[in-house]
């Protein structure tokens, strides 16, 4: 099999454990559980967990759970269930709040060494004696407090003796720092919140710089995968790292998935939800990746796309038709072919006097096996598409039209010989007799029709409804536009069908199977479906658009 070139984070990888630099590979994803995951973190799940399962070693899952006011558990359980369904396994699941009491030892340690202090200026002032990236900062007035001053007034911020943004802990760098974020960054902040997890043991809580790089040390993380973002982070990650003098974690930065047609901040996804501008986080139009399994999509598919898009140390823009390519690629091995009509209308068979019969259709020509057969019913009243039948027909037309022949898949090749309008001209009934030796497999007629349609026996079709989505938003990048993203939205990102003739075989569907609704697109179960209704989802068009 080919070589498929490494990537460059595989490339430190390897070179780390070829010199020896680590015996073992540690990695971890590290989500905030403050919403679902999307196809973005996805990207960052396939990656961590991938090199592991390429080099050995493990990953752990971490939830990074340090601001008390966004998170919950039933996003921790969530987050769980999306990344097995992805098809990862962590080896143990941790949470940065088990470390408050390792990471206030931490700040304890920074404080007693002199390179922490107690500030009390407004966050106005603090900003004003910030400098800007071409101008030093200036020392806080509160910068040289001594170290009892500073325990005593931290350790009462830690017993509640202070309202919120009374004080801050910061660490005490170098104010005239290019780095912006070298300038005496803030370490700890009060907060009386209830904690998911700790309730309301702790009123202070870590920042975000100095609980992600710590619980990494404290994981023997051995590489640390984060996005671009996080850059100017990293000489702060090093700083803390070599002052507290503890396991030497490395941070590696990646470029961010970025998909067209969509947003994928867990802040904006919780606002199109909350403003119930989709129908939960699981909406099918939703990048998260419990929409995207509601919508059909399977894991492999999702992985395949991750593969795909490769890691790069560039920002870019990925078309979503190459997540649409992935799904579909999957799907025509695996989707059994189905009947389904949309736009029914009645279709007669005058000379078909047997009543009906059953007939067998293969299941999937494109699977290895063919993928079984099924019995379909025929009889002399069928549905089929409205749109496959022109009155007048135009050049070129191989559907049904006055005079017209057409092979009905499965079945026989009919002959179209009359309509019936109603009082407003619209035709209710199209009326055929069929050509007794055209039978699908065992066709002794001679004649060659050049289109195919597909139908569904009248007296024996079950009914179901139908949902169609398109892009959520109507701008290729709703982010960058002005204004809200949200005026962005698609107003028909959803279509519904309410009424919609399946083949009775599909009153077995549940919720793992995937079919393909001959020339319709691929399709599975809703779970809005109950014994009363069946409900579909369009995964995908059958029409590839994505340019290779
Ligand atoms: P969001 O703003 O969407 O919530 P985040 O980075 O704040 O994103 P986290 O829960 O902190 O969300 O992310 C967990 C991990 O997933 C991080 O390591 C982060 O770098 C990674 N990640 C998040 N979004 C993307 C993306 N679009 N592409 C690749 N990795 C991502
Ligand atoms: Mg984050
Ligand atoms: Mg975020």
């Amino acid at each position: 099999s080919e070589e498929k070139s490494l990537n460059f984070i595989e490339e430190i990888v390897e070179n780390d454990l070829n010199s020896g630099k680590y015996e073992t590979l540690v990695t971890r994803f590290p989500p905030e559980p403050n919403g679902y995951l999307h196809i973005g973190h996805a990207k960052a799940i396939c990656l961590n967990f991938g090199l592991t399962q390429k080099y050995g070693g493990y990953t752990n899952l971490r939830f990074d759970d340090t601001n008390p006011v966004t998170e919950k558990t039933e996003y921790v359980n969530s987050q769980q269930e999306d990344i097995r369904w992805l098809g990862f396994n962590w080896k143990n699941e941790l949470y940065a709040s088990d470390y408050f009491d390792e990471l206030y030892g931490f700040a304890i340690k920074l404080i007693e060494t002199g390179l922490a202090y107690v500030d009390e200026s407004s966050a106005d002032e603090i900003a004003a004696l910030k400098g800007t990236p071409t101008e030093p900062g200036q020392d806080s007035p509160y910068r040289n407090r001594s170290t009892e001053e500073n325990l005593d007034i931290f350790t009462k911020m830690k017993n509640g003796e202070f309202a919120d943004g009374a004080y801050i802990l910061r660490a005490k760098i170098d104010m005239a720092s290019p780095n912006m974020l070298m300038r005496d960054p803030i370490i700890y902040r009060i907060k009386h919140a209830e904690h998911h997890r700790t309730g309301n043991k702790w009123c202070i809580y870590p920042m975000y710089d100095f609980a992600h790089g710590q619980s990494d040390s404290i994981e023997n993380i051995t590489h640390s995968i984060c996005t671009l973002e996080y850059v100017s982070h990293r000489e702060l990650y090093d700083w803390f790292i070599e002052k507290l003098e503890i396991f030497p974690s490395k941070q590696y930065e990646f470029a961010r998935l970025n998909l067209t047609s969509t947003v994928m901040s867990k802040r904006k996804l919780l606002q199109l939800v909350n403003e119930n501008l989709v129908n939960g986080w699981d909406d099918p139009r939703m990048p998260t990746i419990s929409g995207l399994r509601r919508r059909g999509f399977t894991p492999k598919s999702v992985r395949e796309f991750c593969e795909r898009i490769g890691i790069a140390k560039r920002e870019n823009l990925i078309e979503l038709s190459l997540l649409e390519f992935c799904i579909r690629e999957d799907l025509n091995k695996t989707a059994n072919r189905v009947m389904a009509v949309l736009d029914p209308i009645k279709l007669v068979i005058t000379n078909y006097e047997k009543g009906t019969e059953d007939l067998i259709g293969e299941n999937n020509p494109e699977a290895e096996d063919g993928g079984g057969t099924r019995v379909i019913p025929f009889s002399n009243e069928l549905w089929i598409e409205r749109e496959d039948f022109m009155e007048v027909p135009a050049k070129k037309w191989f559907r049904l039209a006055p005079g017209a022949m057409v092979r009905l898949k499965f079945a026989y090749i009919v002959k179209c010989e009359d309509f019936v309008k109603d009082e407003n001209g619209n035709v209710t009934e199209i009326r055929c007799t069929y050509i007794p030796e055209s039978k699908s497999g065992n066709d002794t007629s001679g004649i060659n029709v050049k289109g195919t349609i597909h139908w569904v026996s009248a007296p024996h079709a079950k009914t179901a409804e139908i949902r169609l989505y398109d892009r959520l938003f109507t701008s290729e990048t709703p982010d960058a536009e002005e204004g809200d993203f949200k005026d962005y939205l698609n107003p028909e990102s959803l279509t519904v069908l309410p009424h919609v003739y399946i083949e009775p075989a599909l009153a077995d569907a549940d919720l793992e199977s995937r079919y393909q609704f001959i020339r319709k697109g691929y399709f599975c179960l809703d779970r809005d479906s109950n014994s009363d209704k069946l409900v579909f989802n369009r995964t995908v068009t059958l029409k590839d658009t994505f340019k290779k």
